[in-house]
């Protein structure tokens, strides 16, 4: 029988920078977003990184990334109009280049203030030294269109690497996502199919059904089942078990999936009393459209 070599996906790093993030002030919810999108488009994402508002720790965590050959890298935060923002700078240093006028990016721009200015938003539609500096983009990278704010999001090509850049603003960042990079990464990733289920299991405790989960994960290396104890409800022990697939197929996929879970359920049967629910995709995942 002719085996099909399995497709390894292409492998992503987020790395979130704001001292806002560091200092507990703000709750990073655009790596967990963003984790959710590279999740359900089928790349491998291997780290996420947070740093301070820094050049040169910013430059440092880019280069580790590109040293670790991650094949997307995206950033999120500091591309602003103030002295703080310095995302892209950071980019420059980390593959040795320099910020330039992106002209792309002025007309991105230019148009955005000049809505502004007719909105009355702004007093003036010209580009102050603080707006030209979101212009000012590593040297041969596009700008990706922000329509959801002004400073616009970066694509540069580097060694094996695609390093994204988007707005902390996490409106914005979405946007940018959703519109630029998605079509960017269906065109150029090795994605794949995953899918996910679980199984509320009360009345089991999670060590005691360790010797069950280990054996069902050994009979199929290709899933990964994963446990995530809830702590104690009125004395009983509750338990998420959550089974991840992924594959070229995706009714496979989802059959091997739902067929561990099946067996699961019936395994845990034995366990008396136990009571057992099956979770959807949505409800383990959150409902996060598919992109
Ligand atoms: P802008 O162009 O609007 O200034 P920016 O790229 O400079 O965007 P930041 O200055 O880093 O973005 O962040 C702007 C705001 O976005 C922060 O004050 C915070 O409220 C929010 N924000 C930043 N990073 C995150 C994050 N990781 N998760 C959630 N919210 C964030
Ligand atoms: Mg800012």
């Amino acid at each position: 029988m002719a085996s099909r070599r399995k497709v390894r996906p292409s492998t992503a790093e987020i790395i979130v920078v704001g001292n806002e993030v560091l200092n507990g002030e703000v709750l990073d919810t655009n790596s967990n977003w963003l984790a959710k999108q590279l999740y359900f488009l089928g790349l491998e994402l291997r780290r996420v990184t947070v740093v301070r508002d820094d050049l040169r720790e910013i430059a440092g965590a880019v280069r580790d990334a590109i040293r670790r050959r991650a094949e997307w890298i995206i950033t999120s935060g500091g591309l602003g109009p103030t002295h703080d923002d310095m995302t892209l700078e950071a980019v420059a240093l980390a593959t040795n280049r320099k910020t330039v006028l992106n002209p792309e990016a002025l007309e991105m721009l230019k148009e955005r203030y000049a809505r502004l200015y007719e909105m009355g938003v702004v007093k003036e539609a010209e580009l102050t030294p603080s707006r030209l500096k979101m212009a000012m983009l590593p040297r041969g990278a596009k700008a990706l269109r922000n329509r959801a704010g002004s400073a616009p999001g970066s694509l540069l090509r580097y060694k094996g690497s695609r390093i994204v850049s988007l707005p902390g603003v996490p409106r914005e960042l979405k946007d940018i996502f959703l519109n630029e990079v998605v079509p960017l990464i269906k065109a150029e990733a090795r994605r794949v199919f995953r899918y996910a289920a679980g199984l509320l299991v009360r009345g089991v405790p999670e060590s005691s059904m360790a010797p069950v989960l280990r054996e069902l994960a050994s009979e199929r290396p290709e899933l990964y089942v994963k446990s995530h104890p809830k702590g104690l409800e009125e004395g009983v022990s509750v338990v998420e078990v959550v089974v991840h697939g992924e594959g070229q197929d995706p009714e496979k996929v989802k059959d091997a999936v739902e067929s561990l879970i099946g067996s699961l359920e019936e395994r845990l049967r034995a366990f008396q009393p136990v009571e057992l629910r099956r979770m959807s995709m949505e409800e383990v995942l959150g409902d996060e459209r598919r992109p």
